[in-house]
């Protein structure tokens, strides 16, 4: 991995001339925390041609003892001039690689993750676009600076009243993601209160991902900034609107001409390329919960009542269902997945959706007819009869369609995989084993 001494040299002029004193060295452990290293002035051209060295033994997920002298490697095309607004100094942020020991790419990085996926759909010279709703919960803290489940304002959905005193912050947001090039659609209050929402335009699957582990550190940073503290739990406060990441999802050819999802003549005018990616992804779906909804408290957001999909199924219109398709046309055709949260590491996310999709594609796997009605009015017989069953109840459920998923292995590869169901299993197994104040509440009055 050596990198062509032009384009360093490119880089580091460009460094100078943008008076940059700092580079934030950034990835992401398995669990979708982002990792960053900073490097000063003096070891800029030594980070850019050898990256920087790490215990990967630290980082959740990654490595052995044995083996834990890994490198983060830059994409130096991923060169992002954070916002004046950011931080006092003026910083570089770089998407790196992460590299084994032994010089080769380091199985366990999930951008590699994603990266190996979407070589599948490229060979095609096809690319996986994607676009995020991203929900989250802005947070008061106390007197300590500590964060509460106080939301900040008392707005409910689209408000833009006095009492949204949100939306000032989310234009924060905004500015600042519209100055790193990522294209804003809309941002808007949800229907919780202190729940905001920001929705980017599609863009590659990896660009995205990047994107979106910056995203992550632009909300919190404002919110911050703003003496209050952003949360990307799913399901932070009990009897409210939980935070989903629904992901719209199109397979196009690279210069976005050809929606490989869209045929005119066809019924719901999607391809037959389409409706098997459909049937891959509603097949998959138990196998493929715990990396999209990864934490015990993703799977408390995935109960009726509250906009959030319960059972897997399909609809043009209706928004119970697991999957929707948009209104749309032409490139406009696509699928919204409404089961990821935006508690995730998104390049796993993707590469998971990609892949179930694309396991129906090969297998020819066809959906089950769409299920317009609302789901959440029909009784048990009615979905029994409809053949419509539910997603993983909890983290530990979807853990064991994870554990017995071939198609899983492949996807993540064996150390991902593995090393996923370890740190997952033993979040579970916490959680499980603890009595909280449900459980002295509900028996120790009669038992
Ligand atoms: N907050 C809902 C969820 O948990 C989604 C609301 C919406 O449809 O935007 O998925
Ligand atoms: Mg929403
Ligand atoms: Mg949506």
């Amino acid at each position: 991995a050596t990198m062509p001494e032009d384009v360093v040299e490119k880089t580091l002029k460009k460094l100078d001339q943008d008076k940059v004193e700092f580079l934030q060295m950034q990835f992401t452990d398995i669990v979708g925390n982002v990792k960053s290293l900073t490097v000063p002035k003096n070891r800029f051209e030594n980070a850019l041609t050898e990256g920087v060295v790490f215990d990967g033994s630290s980082v959740a997920g990654y490595a052995q003892i044995e083996e834990s002298d890994m490198r983060a490697i830059p994409n130096l095309d991923s060169y992002t001039l954070l916002p004046d607004e950011f931080g006092k100094s003026r910083v570089v942020r770089f998407v790196c690689n992460v590299y084994s020991p032994d010089g080769s790419r380091f199985p366990g990085d999930p951008r590699y993750v994603l990266e190996k996926l979407l070589e599948k759909v490229h060979k095609e010279g096809n690319e996986f676009f994607v676009g995020p709703e991203f929900e989250f919960f802005l947070f008061k803290r106390d007197a300590n600076g500590n964060p509460t489940t106080e939301p900040s304002d008392y707005g409910g959905y689209f408000d833009n009243t006095p009492l949204d005193s949100a939306s000032d912050i989310r234009q924060q947001i905004v500015r600042e993601l519209y100055e790193l090039g990522y294209q804003p659609e809309a941002a808007h209050h949800e229907v919780a209160y202190g729940q905001q929402e920001i929705d980017l335009r599609y863009a590659p699957a990896l660009k995205m991902a990047d994107r979106i582990v910056m995203l992550k550190s632009i909300i919190k940073n404002v919110a911050e900034r703003n003496g209050l503290y952003a949360s990307f739990m799913p399901k932070p406060i009990n009897g409210v609107n939980g935070s989903g990441m629904h992901i719209h999802q199109s397979i196009m050819s690279f210069d976005e001409k050809v929606n490989r999802f869209y045929d005119k003549n066809a019924k719901y005018g999607l391809s037959d390329y389409a409706m098997h990616y459909l049937g891959g992804i509603l097949s998959h779906i138990n196998e493929g919960s715990a990396i999209l909804a990864s934490t015990v408290n993703s799977y408390k957001r995935l109960i009726p009542g509250y906009e959030a999909p319960v059972y897997i199924s399909w609809a043009n219109k209706n928004r119970s269902a697991l999957i929707r398709i948009p209104a749309g046309e032409g490139t406009r055709k696509r699928m919204e997945l409404r089961c990821p949260d935006p508690a995730g590491n998104p390049y796993l996310q993707f590469a998971v959706i990609l892949g179930m999709g694309l396991d129906g594609i090969e297998k020819k796997i066809d959906p089950p007819e769409p299920i317009e009605k609302d789901i959440f009015h029909m009784t048990k017989e009615e979905r029994l009869q409809e053949g419509i069953t539910s997603m993983p109840e909890s983290l530990g459920e979807a853990l064991h369609h994870l554990r017995n998923s071939k198609l899983m292995r492949d996807i993540l590869g064996d150390h991902v995989y593995e090393n996923f169901l370890t740190v997952k299993q033993r979040e579970w197994d916490q959680f499980r084993s603890y009595v909280g104040e449900w459980e002295i509440k509900k028996y120790l009055p009669t038992l």
